[in-house]
């Protein structure tokens, strides 16, 4: 582990101009070999990114702390209804917030379920959502694949039994953020600022870049940008959820599988709109379209769930080790909906 410096911000302005590269750019060696470049990150809770750096993935300068930066910690309703949520709260405290159970429960399940206790007490959901993927070629400085800016994928041949099944070429990553599953299903969108005070707003969805884009990078954020919200839209009394995760065995790791469903159903029953976002799928939390489609415009029942959890998997492909995932999604996806329509 490298010397660094540490810094307390006490502003955003101050932050974002601390923020000289992103951890994903400085975790991108150089084709000339090793030796990461002098950075100045950002830290919010610290977990992952002093993971990084104590295994010497990462050799920041300079680590530009947040706490102290007025105003990222809090939840506040907004005028229409919705959320707004800071970056700086943290997992334990949002999974408790009543504001988030009542209105917002899958959320509050998915963030429930993430990690251990001691981690949601110290984890924010702006770090959560930016934590770096578990791919273990990603995290061992032995291999410099793709992602890294390397020539190679060690994991579409390799131990690949926690990867991706679906878009996973180039790289199959799956999307590490737990939290992310449900606030893309919720409509969730972030607010992004720079160095000079400009925001730009833009849906979580979008925010996530997928393999094929970038392979270097899991989102948008560019250096001296700065996370500063995340808002959830005011839904429809009629609007219904669920999240459910599977892990390798009841314990604090990332999921094997897990599965958001937002369902908006009418008196009879009958499905106006669903969202349904699969996470631990594929390299940014991915939608099952086909899946939403046959949901539209039925009753929602155990037959129809089935039809639906069968039609989530249309264009799977999966890889030498990870096919378990196939029956594994299509039971939480059935199982998904019926707890959300029911
Ligand atoms: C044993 C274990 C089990 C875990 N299980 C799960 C799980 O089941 N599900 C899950 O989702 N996660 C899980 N995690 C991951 C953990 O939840 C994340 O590491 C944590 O949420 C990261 O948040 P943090 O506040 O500590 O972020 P940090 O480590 O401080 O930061 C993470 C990244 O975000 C950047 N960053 C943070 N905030 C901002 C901001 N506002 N603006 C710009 N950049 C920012 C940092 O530069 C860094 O790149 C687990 C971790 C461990 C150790
Ligand atoms: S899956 Fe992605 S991160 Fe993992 S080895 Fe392949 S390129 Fe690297």
């Amino acid at each position: 582990m490298n010397r660094f410096a540490v810094a307390a911000a006490s502003s955003l302005a101050e932050a974002a101009a601390g923020a000289s590269a992103t951890v994903a750019n400085a975790m991108t060696v150089p084709p000339e070999g090793h030796g990461y470049s002098e950075v100045s990150v950002i830290k919010a809770g610290g977990i992952d990114l002093l993971d990084l750096i104590k295994e010497g993935l990462l050799a920041p300068s300079k680590v530009v702390n947040l706490k102290d930066v007025p105003g990222l910690d809090g939840v506040a309703e907004e005028a229409d209804g919705g959320l707004r949520i800071g970056p700086m709260a943290t997992l334990a405290s949002l999974a408790a917030h009543p504001k988030v159970r009542a209105d917002y429960p899958a959320l509050a399940d998915a963030l429930g379920d993430s990690a251990s206790p001691q981690i949601r007490n110290v984890a924010t959901l702006g770090g959560n959502l930016l934590q770096r993927p578990r791919c273990w070629y990603l995290r061992s400085h032995a291999f410099r694949c793709l992602r890294k800016g390397g020539g190679h994928c060690f994991a579409i041949h390799g131990e690949n039994q926690y990867h991706a099944i679906f878009n996973n070429m180039p790289c199959a990553i799956v999307h590490p953020s737990t939290a992310a599953t449900a606030l893309v299903a919720l409509g969730a969108t972030v607010e992004i600022t720079g160095a000079a005070g400009t925001a730009r707003r833009l849906l979580l969805e979008n925010f996530f870049v997928p393999a094929e884009r970038d392979m270097q990078r899991e989102n948008d954020l560019g250096p001296r940008e700065i996370l500063t919200a995340i808002r959830l839209p005011k839904l429809a009394a009629s609007v219904r959820m669920a999240y459910i995760k599977q892990g390798e065995k009841d314990s604090f790791d990332w999921p094997l599988a897990d599965v958001a469903a937002v369902l908006d159903v009418d008196s009879r029953g009958v499905c106006r709109h669903a969202s349904l976002v699969l996470g631990a799928a594929a390299p940014v939390p991915y939608r099952a379209g086909t899946a939403e489609a046959a949901l539209t415009g039925k009753r929602v029942d155990e037959a129809v769930a089935r039809q639906a959890a069968r039609a989530a998997l249309d264009g799977a492909t999966p890889l030498s080790k990870n096919a378990y995932k196939l029956p594994l999604f299509e039971a939480l996806v059935r199982r998904a909906i019926v707890k959300a329509g029911g």
